[in-house]
């Protein structure tokens, strides 16, 4: 029977980010993962004999400091220096190019918005920007360090001036669609500029919520929310995590799966020990840091008779399903999109921001929709060795598709969605059917089963305003310490939420360290 001084379950980015802070601070690490490669959502994984993709295709929340504090460069990963710009198709219009300061393709007038829109949306991004990367103060908390990020906050807020800091407050939690209208014309552009606050999560550009908080945490990247991929793409960056981790002693287990948090006290309070492996083995620790899902962590994992009964009650009521499914080709040629020269930026299909609320309102009501929208990149562009030599990968994430449609997903309802895919593909790149040698439709289903995630939410949880900064997940367990002494949450579903960003693994290191 090993000792560890802290397990990590999950060999995820987050995981793994917290492992190895763990370990450089003189930690005896051990990290458990089910599958039988690391990665966990940004795992790759070859979907058609030759051809390799990752769920998650590209990079825009990861901030340039967390590279540079795991010193990924010297274990082969270092963000690109430029970024992809993003290609907004549409039937009636002709394509549309956003980079970071400028767009073509739209009237003079939204062109010029453009540059006011970015500006203002910067400005207010670096003032929110300390906050994805701290721990946020409790709810009812009184210690001088919660008092202090309270006062942080305020100050960085009022530092914006008053003009800047009204519209903070106006815009912060208006739907996307009411922000964009009051800036542009242009329907193709305004749905795309909307897919960055709205992808992953159950929204749409008419929910009110969080969508421009999202929009804002994602822009707190390294090249301000701009989409990247570097040399060796995605899969680099896990293997330069998993390198880094192992550099700094971390030992890590994969295909160990984690059966049970090992938990021991009485009434006056609990504390976890280890943790039990599905094969039966016990592994003791002085803490455990799981960045499985909460509701995997605390239902499954932990079990509700260690729970208090109102605790177990929130984690049962998380949203955690899961909106957006991810489609893999494998194709024999490189597609061509109608009106662009080169397909290596990222395409957004979704031509209006009717479009994309109409996709929704299937969705909502239980069925993908009639009319998929998506987005699409052709990673074996920048990322040769991703395909056999002259083929590509197409690897597009669709919204929005429902986690547990009525009757389940049945072979029959995969080979609608399959080919309601493939006509709005055809649509935009006539001919890609015939390229297509073979394809993955991974459904939020199939990524719950197939990636250990509930729901398989692309957050872990649904970031919606009652579910994120000191409620994330709830408000017990908001500082990555949970009820159980002992016991840590580093994933997605803690603050600041999903994407590859690293911060919920890296803050609660910095917590467990404390
Ligand atoms: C369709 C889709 C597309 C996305 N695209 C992007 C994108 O392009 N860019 C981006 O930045 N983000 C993207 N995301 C979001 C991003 O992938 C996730 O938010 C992020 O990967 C979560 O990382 P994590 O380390 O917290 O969790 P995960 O990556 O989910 O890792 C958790 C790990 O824990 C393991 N685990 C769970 N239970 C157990 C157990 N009992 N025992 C042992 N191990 C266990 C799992 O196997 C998994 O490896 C996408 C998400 C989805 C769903």
């Amino acid at each position: 029977m090993s000792t560890y001084d802290t397990i990590v379950i999950g060999a995820g980015h987050n995981g793994l980010i917290c492992a190895t802070l763990l370990a450089k601070a003189g930690q005896r690490v051990l990290v458990l993962e089910a599958s039988d490669s690391q990665g966990g959502l940004a795992a790759s994984r070859e979907f058609h004999p030759g051809f390799h993709a990752s769920v998650a295709q590209s990079f825009y929340a990861l901030p340039a400091n967390l590279i540079k504090d795991l010193d990924l460069a010297k274990h082969g990963f270092e963000l690109a220096d430029s970024c992809l710009h993003t290609i907004a198709l549409s039937p009636d219009e002709a394509p549309i190019i956003i980079g970071d300061e400028s767009v073509s393709g739209v009237s003079a007038d939204d062109a010029s918005a453009y540059q006011t829109y970015r500006r203002q949306l910067k400005t207010f991004s670096a003032a929110l920007a300390p906050f994805w990367e701290k721990t946020m103060p409790g709810i009812g908390g009184n210690s001088l360090k919660e008092l202090l990020t309270f006062a942080h906050m305020g100050l960085k807020l009022r530092m914006l001036g008053k003009d800047d800091m009204l519209e903070f407050l106006r815009v912060a939690s208006l739907p996307m669609r009411d922000l964009v209208d009051e800036h542009f014309k242009s329907e193709a552009l305004k749905a795309a500029l909307c897919w960055d606050g709205i992808v992953g999560s159950k929204l749409a550009p008419r929910s009110p919520n969080q969508a421009v908080l999202t929009l804002l945490n994602r822009m707190a990247g390294a090249h301000a929310g701009q989409h990247s991929l570097p040399a060796g793409g995605v899969a680099a960056f896990v293997s330069a995590l998993g390198a880094a981790a192992q550099a700094a002693g971390v030992e890590i287990r994969l295909g160990t799966a984690v059966k049970q948090v090992l938990i021991e006290g009485d009434e006056d309070g609990q504390r976890c020990r280890g943790v039990v492996l599905t094969s039966g083995e016990t592994v003791n620790a002085a803490k455990v840091v799981s960045s499985a899902d909460p509701k995997t962590t605390f239902l499954k994992l932990v079990g509700t008779p260690y729970l208090e009964i109102e605790f177990s009650n929130r984690i049962r009521r998380l949203r955690c399903d899961g909106f957006v499914a991810k489609l893999h080709l494998a194709l024999k040629g490189r597609p061509q999109f109608t009106g662009v020269s080169t397909p290596d930026g990222r395409i957004i299909l979704a031509p209006s921001m009717d479009a994309i609320e109409f996709a929704f309102d299937d969705a909502k009501y239980g069925d993908s929709s009639e009319h998929p929208v998506m987005e699409i990149l052709i990673p074996s562009l920048h990322q040769p060795d991703l395909a056999p030599a002259g083929q590509h990968v197409l690897s597009a994430q669709v919204m929005y598709v429902p986690a547990h449609p009525e009757g389940g997903w049945t072979e029959e309802r995969r080979q609608a969605l399959r080919e309601k895919l493939m006509a709005v593909l055809e649509r935009y790149a006539p001919g890609i059917g015939e390229l297509t040698l073979g394809m993955e439709l991974l459904t939020p289903a199939d990524l719950e089963t197939q990636y250990h995630v509930s729901g398989g939410h692309w957050h872990h949880a649904e970031p919606a305003i009652d579910q994120l900064l000191m409620m994330r997940p709830t408000y017990e367990a908001a500082q990555y310490r949970t009820p159980i002494e002992g016991l840590y949450l580093c994933g997605a579903g803690a603050h600041p939420g999903g994407d590859l960003s690293g911060n919920p693994g890296r803050n609660a290191a910095r917590e467990i360290l404390a």
